[in-house]
């Protein structure tokens, strides 16, 4: 009879009981690694169905996320501008839905890229006025892009490289042109010929096309969620602003416009905004699912 109470009362308790949430764990939060070099990103992970969206905040910043299905995964990229002053960081993870609240600590390192130096024809270091006052121009519309309002993010899976040439300007180096300090280098060099097939490294929407006094034809792919990538010093640029563009997709040709010492390929990849090394973001989303 006991028994039979016990069966009837689990019974009623198994129809009334709500249906409890995946609880969040700390543990289902985690990092390619609690540290990197500025100029560099990392990757985050968190396990959690499609029915919660995580929120981060990492250098004052909203980071977007990429949600995995069939793992219920999300990932995102944490990144580090090339001039941002070591220490240690917090990246806050929240849970909307279970209000839940995480933080951690990432450790930001300094790193010695080396020095490049340039010399280069003085009209093009000593800018007279009217060049001046167009690389001011073309400088905020470049701003623009990195505040603008990021959208959901077409990228998916890894990104490619855009040329397969040789690597003849590594990221991150100190420049100093014909003896005086410049910007450093914010992307990555690859020696081509002029005409070589320059491919989109993931899916985006083409945000900018333009003839700059520094990069000649350059062009800007918006990805979504906050990463953008640009490719300079084209000799053709076969798309149009607004366009989309998958990954591959032939999108220009290798030339030598602007400031150059001869053809090659200068990209590079903003990440929220901060300039990153291109090759830690291929490397790291190499194991990335489409
Ligand atoms: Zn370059």
């Amino acid at each position: 009879m006991r028994f039979m109470y016990i069966v009837v009362f689990l019974m009623i308790s198994l129809v009334t009981m709500p249906i409890e949430a995946k609880s969040f764990a700390r543990s289902d939060i985690s990092f390619s690694s609690d540290e990197m070099v500025r100029g560099d990103v990392i990757l985050i992970n968190i396990k959690a169905g499609d029915g919660e969206t995580p929120r981060i905040t990492w250098m004052k910043k909203d980071v977007s996320l990429v949600l995995n299905p069939a793992r219920s995964l999300w990932q995102g990229f944490l990144a580090a501008d090339l001039n941002s002053k070591p220490g240690r960081y917090q990246v806050l993870v929240e849970m909307p839905s279970s209000d839940v609240k995480e933080q951690f600590d990432i450790q930001v390192n300094d790193m010695d890229y080396g020095v490049r130096n340039l010399t280069l024809p003085k009209e093009k270091v000593e800018l007279d006025a009217e060049s001046l006052k167009r690389v001011k121009e073309e400088t905020a519309v470049i701003s623009a892009l990195w505040s603008a309002q990021k959208p959901i993010p077409a990228w998916k899976g890894n990104f490619l490289m855009p040329v397969d040439g040789e690597i003849a300007g590594t990221f991150g180096k100190r420049s100093v042109i014909n003896n005086l300090e410049r910007s450093p280098h914010s992307g990555l060099d690859q020696k081509g010929e002029t005409g070589e097939l320059v491919r989109a490294i993931n899916n985006g929407k083409v945000a900018l096309v333009a003839d700059h006094f520094f990069t000649g034809n350059s062009m800007f792919v918006d990805h979504g969620g906050g990463i953008i990538s640009m490719y300079f010093h084209l000799d053709k640029i076969l798309v149009k602003e607004g366009d989309t563009v998958d990954k591959g997709q032939t999108i220009g040709l290798v030339g030598a416009t602007g400031r150059v010492t001869g053809p090659h390929l200068h990209w590079g990849v903003r990440v929220n905004g901060a300039r990153v090394n291109p090759l830690t973001l291929i490397d790291l989303s190499r194991g990335l699912e489409e």
